[in-house]
């Protein structure tokens, strides 16, 4: 069998993670796992049958029968899919954010979707990000990347792209939700936020994306050779 190599990109919301791996994975013909993207699918359930996304029992309650799918379009981008529907879109939600931060929390949650992510590791070469990678899921990864920026630069860009999908936002507020999401991810019990021993902290605040970019393609190609 071969072994397949895999790379973690940890890190707070908006620290540029899924832009840089997408643009990652395009260069080195890695698969983009946004592992962001499947907790959001699950906020997203208990958004949409009105449960409060902080009752864990009512949460894990949901999980033996929860249809959830991921897809690789021709785009090569993951796509979600809920119940056969495609929520790609929908989960970008501003409200399903919070949903997401929450029903993560819950370590029956955590458990659940712990085995598909490693799968998808055993089975390509990945880049993967979220925010315990590094930590709890690919332990073993062959490269290991912290990615943050200063919560006002963070805040900044997730208007900034919030506005550019045509949704509600004002920036006051983005960058409450960024901290309070901050808060919420570094300091519940399972599986926190925070930097794995072996892996190495990139800094993105006031960088262009090419810059950070070039500093995270020449890191990562010097420590695969390695
Ligand atoms: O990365 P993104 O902002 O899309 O993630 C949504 C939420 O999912 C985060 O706020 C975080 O609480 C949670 N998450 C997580 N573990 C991951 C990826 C995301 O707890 N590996």
């Amino acid at each position: 069998m071969t072994q397949h190599k895999s790379i973690a990109v940890d890190g707070p919301s908006g620290a540029g993670k899924s832009t840089l791996a997408k643009l990652l994975a395009r260069e080195l013909g890695f698969l983009y796992v946004d592992t962001g993207a499947i907790y959001r699918t699950v906020g997203l359930k208990a958004y949409r049958e009105g449960i409060d996304p902080e009752d864990g029992a009512a949460v894990t309650a949901l999980l033996p029968g929860l249809d959830i799918d991921m897809k690789y379009g021709g785009d090569g981008l993951q796509h979600m899919y809920l119940d056969g529907e495609d929520v790609t879109d929908s989960i970008r939600q501003h409200a399903i954010s919070r949903y997401a931060s929450c029903v993560s929390a819950i370590p029956a949650v955590r458990a659940f979707l712990l085995d598909r992510q490693r799968a998808l590791a055993r089975e390509n070469d990945v880049i993967m990000d979220g925010r315990d990678i590094g930590t709890v899921v690919l332990p073993q990864a062959d490269v290991k990347i912290f990615l943050t920026a200063a919560p006002e630069d963070r805040a900044r860009r997730r208007y900034e792209e919030l506005r550019q999908r045509g949704q509600e936002a004002d920036y006051a507020s983005v960058l409450r939700d960024i901290l309070q999401r901050d808060e919420q991810d570094t300091s519940r019990a399972a599986a926190p936020l925070r930097q794995a021993e072996d892996a190495l902290l990139v800094d993105t605040t006031g960088n262009s994306l090419e810059k950070s970019l070039g500093v995270l393609l020449d890191t990562i190609k010097e420590r695969l050779r390695a």
